[in-house]
């Protein structure tokens, strides 16, 4: 049993839409990250879960929904009520019985009287709120008789604290939540059959999506442990958070299996239900302890930022109505505006974080250098110790201070020692003369003058203070800043996972394989293997789909698979509006298409949609050498933002044409281009848009600009080589 995610609701029966405490909390963990929410109605907490759902079934990951309150009754309810043993009989009875709008309005104590006639004698639920005309419902536990029923579960009674369900309202009731939350989860299981599955009814084993119930007062004194520093926290809001983390870090380490195995004396599960980790409180409470320090949410964060996983609008690509032709800037400012960061996140040593996507700004753990220490080989001494303006002569202190032996002891004023480069300044010492400038004969040192005070030395935090802002939330974390984040003591990251970017090549004329034969009548592939590898040196993560013909059943199964396995998806060929246009077609019917014909040379089609429940569908022209200038253009930004480190423009240079040529307005054009032995920019003979040669001849592009343009040897052009463009 290993998950992707554990999300853990503490549920609420409140009767109006309410936050902070007594309100229902969801917290989230992936990794070592954890982030909260908390939704203000029954109805806003359902989607909030729906939509984790959805996002992790697309993504092919797998999450565990961990909930507050009993997933079954004690035995004999449900055969009574229902004619059936099974609890899951009861969450369906439940889910068509129970009433809750909008504004957590809910019919849930008529409920409960309907459940009570069912039985016989007066109870089992009980706690009617005064001004209830409900006989069937008793105000008093007392005054319930012959119904039948346990009021506990076995589980209950192996779970110190753990209240009966029967019990309706005051303090640590949870019968409430347990009317009002059933029939969420039924519905939520029912909207992605096979997918979700109810532990320990459902067989769990490969199900993406597994429910449980849990009782985060398992934990109470770890919880306990995070009160009483600073301004106190919400309680609710740190037992989900930590239990989310505890079984994250069970996941992590694969040891949850004993979590999910059955205990003898359940011997009717299939009714009752158990609580997760009841029978391995040790494990669960050790895997607490482990990470009690990562609990706390952010200082300042009063109010959390609900984590809304994003969504994209359907029309998000829409360009107004009208617009024939795009200019270069409108289509790169739409999708800017139109899509969000959709990774997740995970906490990796910083040693093999490199090219990873920072997730959070990161502060210095300590100073560089933590302490002032010498830049040369030398002699230290303390500066107010000299007299005069020199030379001087100064006995020599017995010892020395090196890089990682520091000098035992402090200096007494007027005399030296032997420092090296990288020690630590003793005390005393705040200057330091270079070897070469001095004089010694093992018991003095002399020296001339005049001498600054503090040289050849490095102050403490000179480079970067502790506490100090060092790299933001965004960066795509360079060698060097492997190195800044280690000095500074910063040894684990939260940084994005990659982004899964999936290339399909379209068109009955391409050979995926070029082991295979082709007829005359088709052609290799040339689209997939270049995108593959721009996508690996831009630091995503590659999801081949290989090729499919121009039929709609094979692409979209292809799409499907897309969906499935990546965040976004990249296709070539088959995007403009024409006949044999069948990816276009295919995403106009089912995947909600905006074609944009940009004013772009070459281009010009570029396909926007959203496929299977919202994943990006960036549909690139077929013609390798536009194929390549929309993914530079286009794609790469839009990856980039997707990838959580923003959005990104290539640099470029000003360089004198080599070449001469004409333009007409109206449109951008790129050049395949190369810098000559002069730094002139050269361009390829041909323009042809089919001409790969070209685009492997060149080592850039040269921007001409949207209006007219009249190039003669030595006029200044806008050179971007592909380098500019994350390609080395
Ligand atoms: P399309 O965009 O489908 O009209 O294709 C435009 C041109 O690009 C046609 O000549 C296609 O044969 C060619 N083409 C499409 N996909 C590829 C590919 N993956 N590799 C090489 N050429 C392609
Ligand atoms: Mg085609």
């Amino acid at each position: 049993m290993r998950f992707d995610r554990i999300a853990i609701v503490d549920w609420s029966a409140a009767n109006r839409p309410a936050s902070g405490r007594d309100s229902i909390w969801i917290a989230t963990a992936e990794g070592e990250v954890v982030e909260s929410m908390n939704p203000r109605t029954r109805r806003q907490a359902e989607d909030r879960l729906r939509a984790l759902i959805d996002r992790t079934l697309a993504r092919g990951e797998r999450m565990l929904i961990g909930a507050d309150f009993a997933f079954g009754f004690p035995a004999g309810l449900a055969a009574a009520l229902t004619g059936q043993a099974q609890a899951l009989a009861v969450w369906a009875w439940l889910a068509r019985q129970l009433r809750d709008d909008a504004e957590n309005r809910s019919n849930r104590f008529e409920v409960a009287a309907a459940m009570n006639r069912v039985l016989p004698g007066l109870g089992p639920f009980w706690f009617r709120p005064a001004g209830l005309d409900l006989p069937d419902l008793p105000a008093q536990g007392r005054a319930r008789e012959g119904h039948g029923m346990a009021d506990l579960r076995r589980v209950d009674r192996r779970a110190p604290g753990a209240q009966s369900v029967f019990k309706l309202g005051g303090a640590g009731a949870v019968g409430s939540q347990t009317l009002t939350g059933l029939p969420v989860l039924w519905r939520l299981r029912a909207a992605h059959s096979g997918r979700v599955a109810v532990w320990p009814f459902d067989d769990c084993r490969d199900a993406p999506v597994v429910l449980a119930e849990v009782f985060p007062s398992l934990l109470r004194t770890e919880v306990a442990a995070l009160r009483g520093s600073g301004t106190e926290p919400i309680n609710d809001e740190m037992q989900v958070r930590l239990l989310a983390l505890a079984l994250a870090h069970l996941s992590a380490r694969d040891a949850l299996a004993p979590l999910f195995e059955v205990p003898p004396e359940a011997w009717n599960l299939a009714e009752e239900g158990w609580i997760l980790g009841v029978g391995q409180e040790g494990a669960l409470r050790r895997a607490a302890e482990a990470v009690l320090g990562r609990v706390r949410p952010p200082e300042g964060d009063a109010e959390p930022a609900p984590l809304t996983p994003p969504r994209l609008r359907n029309d998000c690509f829409a360009m107004p109505q009208g617009v024939s032709w795009v200019p270069v800037e409108t289509a790169l400012e739409k999708l800017r505006a139109a899509l969000v960061p959709v990774t997740g996140t995970e906490v990796l040593p910083v040693a093999k974080a490199g090219g990873r996507v920072l997730a959070a700004d990161q502060v210095a753990r300590r100073s560089n250098p933590p302490r002032a220490n010498s830049a040369v080989d030398g002699y230290g001494f303390a500066h107010a110790g000299l007299a005069g303006g020199g030379p001087y002569t100064l006995p020599l202190a017995a010892g020395r201070a090196a890089a990682g032996q520091p000098f035992a002891g402090s200096l007494p004023a007027g005399q030296a020692v032997r420092i090296l480069t990288g020690a630590i300044l003793p005390e005393g010492v705040d200057t330091v003369v270079l070897d070469e400038d001095c004089a010694r004969d093992g018991a003095r040192v002399a020296f001339d003058g005049p001498v600054m005070r503090g040289a050849n030395t490095r102050r403490a935090g000179e480079d970067v203070g502790e506490g100090a802002p060092v790299l933001p939330a965004g960066r795509r974390l360079t060698p060097a800043d492997l190195a800044l984040l280690s000095a500074l003591g910063i040894g684990r990251v939260a940084v994005r996972r990659a982004l899964r970017v999936a290339v399909l090549s379209t068109g009955d004329e391409i050979v995926a394989d070029t082991d295979a034969a082709a007829e005359p009548h088709q052609i290799y592939d040339a689209n997939r293997p270049m995108l593959l590898d721009i996508l690996r040196r831009w630091g995503h993560l590659p999801v081949d789909l290989g090729h499919a013909p121009d039929r709609p059943a094979r692409l979209r199964a292809a799409l499907d698979r897309g969906a499935r396995r990546a965040d976004v998806i990249l296709t070539s060929g088959g995007a403009s509006a024409g006949d044999e246009d069948h990816v276009a077609r295919l995403l106009r019917e089912e995947g909600q298409l905006s074609s944009w014909r940009i004013a772009l040379k070459p281009g010009r089609p570029l396909a926007l949609a959203l496929w299977g429940g919202g994943v990006p569908v960036i549909g690139l022209p077929g013609n390798p050498v536009a194929a390549l200038v929309c993914t530079l253009i286009f794609a790469r930004p839009a990856l980039s933002l997707m990838s959580g480190a923003g959005w990104v423009a290539a640099q470029g240079f000003t360089v004198p044409a080599a070449f001469a040529k004409r333009k007409k307005p109206g449109r951008r054009e790129y050049l395949r281009a190369r810098l000559n032995a002069e730094g002139a920019a050269e361009v390829f003979a041909s323009e042809g848009s089919g001409r790969i040669s070209g685009l492997s001849w060149a080592e850039g592009l040269v921007e001409l600009p949207d209006g007219a343009a009249e190039i003669v040897p030595g006029t200044p052009v806008r050179y971007l080589p592909y380098a500019s463009f994350g390609l080395g």
